[in-house]
């Protein structure tokens, strides 16, 4: 099995693993964030990419989603988790804690950007559950136990709602009171992208949602700064990466969901009537539909 993992702030690489090289694939939507990284953790095959790239130089509203999610199929992923710094928006989450999102709130005006589709080929895949289940239960039961293992107090939040913003800069308070009026639990600004595309990719994938401050609705807390941010994400970037590894032999590859069908029915632009680019640009994506 191939596991993608997708880094967020802090998490630019994973050290110790075995075996390493990189790869850059190709593909007909731009350039990924970085060369992925490819290594082995107990005879499973890890695919590391820094969304931000290695040196943190891509802006979340620069990244191109498109690409990295294709590069992730390419080199023959089923299965992608990733990890995001977040603001919490509940008093309930505290800074360090961890929150698995199985909802979004599109605050983004890049919805074109979150699709393979377009340019003469047009599907409407369904992302009313935008996350995988069954990534989702094995995430939350192993992070449990690495947190136990260290004597960590933090908490894992199974399942709420993730509302992506664009940034760069971080909230206004009327904002985020808005976001805590409706009863959303993190702000980030990354991971909305990823799971629609993983989506149309037919690729399993969860968010491990990193909680790194309150956002600035918080009385108590202050105002959101980038000092303050620093210090919970590198304490978060150690417990992710000990999660991941502890992933790497959990994850199978059966698995109950329905993420590897979910183009089935999705494509209304008939095969026949797709041109020789169309099928260069969405082949390795809808290869299964094309040919059946
Ligand atoms: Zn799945």
């Amino acid at each position: 099995m191939k596991l993608g993992i997708i880094g967020g702030s802090g998490v630019y690489e994973i050290e110790g693993l075995q075996n390493v090289h990189h790869e850059s694939p190709q593909t007909p939507f731009g350039e990924p964030s970085d060369a992925y990284c490819c290594a082995e953790q107990d005879g499973v095959e890890l695919i590391f990419l820094p969304r931000h790239g290695r040196e943190h130089r891509i802006m979340p509203s620069e990244i191109n989603h498109r690409a990295n999610i294709y590069g992730f199929k390419a080199l023959g992923c089923d299965c992608v988790l990733s990890i995001s710094a977040v603001g919490s928006l509940k008093e309930t989450m505290h800074p360090r804690d961890i929150v698995l999102p199985d909802q979004y709130y599109d605050r983004t005006k890049k919805s074109f950007e979150h699709t393979f589709f377009g340019n003469g080929v047009v599907a409407h895949v369904s992302v009313a559950d935008p996350t995988c289940p069954s990534l989702r239960d094995v995430m939350a039961q192993t992070a449990r136990e690495v947190i136990a293992a260290e004597g960590l107090p933090h908490a894992v939040h199974v399942g709420g709602t993730y509302v992506n913003m664009e940034g760069p800069a971080f909230s206004t308070r009327a904002e985020s009171n808005a976001y805590r009026s409706h009863g959303f639990d993190v702000i980030g600004m990354t991971s909305l992208g990823e799971a629609k595309l993983c989506r149309e990719a037919e690729i399993c994938y969860q968010p491990m949602a990193m909680v790194t401050d309150y956002d600035c609705w918080h009385a108590e807390a202050g105002n959101v700064t980038v000092e303050m941010v620093i210090g919970h994400l590198v304490a978060n970037t150690k417990l992710a990466k000990a999660i991941v590894v502890a992933l790497a032999t959990r994850i199978r590859d059966e698995r109950a969901c329905s993420c590897r069908s979910a183009m089935q029915n999705a494509i209304l632009t008939p095969a026949a009537s797709l041109r020789d680019g169309d099928r260069d640009r969405l082949g390795l994506i809808l290869a299964r539909h094309l040919d059946g």
